[in-house]
């Protein structure tokens, strides 16, 4: 049986600066909390409450907690929760990845100057919440293509169009050809991050010359959702959390496996499941 890792799997550079921030702070002080969990991933989320770090959803969950420092985590968050934490006098561990902050710092100013702004991605996923809150939560939000040809665009507006670090770029690069039509009041940013890009690149090489693609990460993990996505396009494809979650019984001697795993995964889950799968 051939195994081989794509390159460009697990950790990326927003969520490993992230983890260890909050591992440094966490091991430093005690009353730490995080608004939301700190990545998606399950195993990761536990071993932080193991180490005593309290997760709430939101700023308001604060009020009758003896809180330290609150830790904002790598999707970033909205502009009214920073607002919160500085009135209340609370200590903020700002882990925002850069990318992340760059698209904000964008959404702000464009809004503050009057532009419309329209976001591609999921209006539920966090780095979107957060991103949308920095322009009063009057961002048009849209996930597809077609999504988008739903938006009236108006001759008289200018508008500012901003993506969710992990779009999948074929549908980012669909709207943008379309959005050229307006080009004269459209101000367009690409700001799919690299680091989610090369994952799908990869991913994608890897999955057409394999029998059967691994892609492991948290089941909520956007990222490693648009993985899965990507590499079943080309071939059988599993995703996991865990090594337990696979059947091992699916394996026989004459394969090629290929394996992937998203941005928010580390690396202890992924050998653990590379180094199964080499003794079977
Ligand atoms: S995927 Fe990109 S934007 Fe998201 S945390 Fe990682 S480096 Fe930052």
């Amino acid at each position: 049986m051939k195994i081989e890792l794509a390159h460009n799997a697990g950790f990326c550079f927003g969520v490993k600066r992230a983890i260890d921030m909050s591992f440094e702070v966490v091991k430093e002080q005690s009353n730490i909390c995080s608004l939301g969990p700190l990545i998606h991933n399950k195993q990761v989320v536990d071993e932080f409450k193991s180490q005593g770090l309290t997760v709430v959803d939101e700023v308001e969950d604060l009020k009758n907690l003896d809180v330290n420092k609150v830790i904002i985590r790598s999707h970033g968050s909205k502009k009214s929760d920073y607002d919160y934490l500085d009135f209340n006098d609370i200590g903020i561990v700002d882990t925002t990845c850069p990318y992340v902050k760059k698209i904000q710092n964008i959404v702000y100013n464009h809004y503050k100057n009057g532009y419309k702004i329209i976001i591609l991605g999921n209006k539920n996923h966090p780095e979107i919440i957060g991103i949308n809150g920095w322009c009063e939560n009057k961002g048009i939000v849209v996930n597809s293509e077609e999504e988008f040809k739903n938006i009236e665009i108006l001759e008289n507006e200018n508008y500012c169009f901003v993506s969710q670090t992990t779009m999948k770029l074929s549908i980012y690069n669909n709207i943008v050809n379309y959005l050229s039509e307006f080009a004269n009041h459209v101000i367009i940013f690409n700001t799919i991050c690299k680091a989610t890009k090369n994952r799908q690149e990869s991913a994608s090489l890897l999955s057409k010359k394999v029998d059967l693609m691994i892609v492991i990460g948290g089941y909520h993990s956007s990222n490693t959702q648009k993985l899965a996505k990507v590499c079943s396009e080309n071939v059988k494809t599993y995703h996991i959390e865990t090594i337990n979650d696979l059947d091992l019984s699916i394996f026989n001697k004459d394969m090629q496996i290929g394996i992937t795993a998203g941005a928010s995964t580390p690396d202890w889950i992924i050998n653990e499941v590379l180094d199964t799968l080499k003794n079977l």
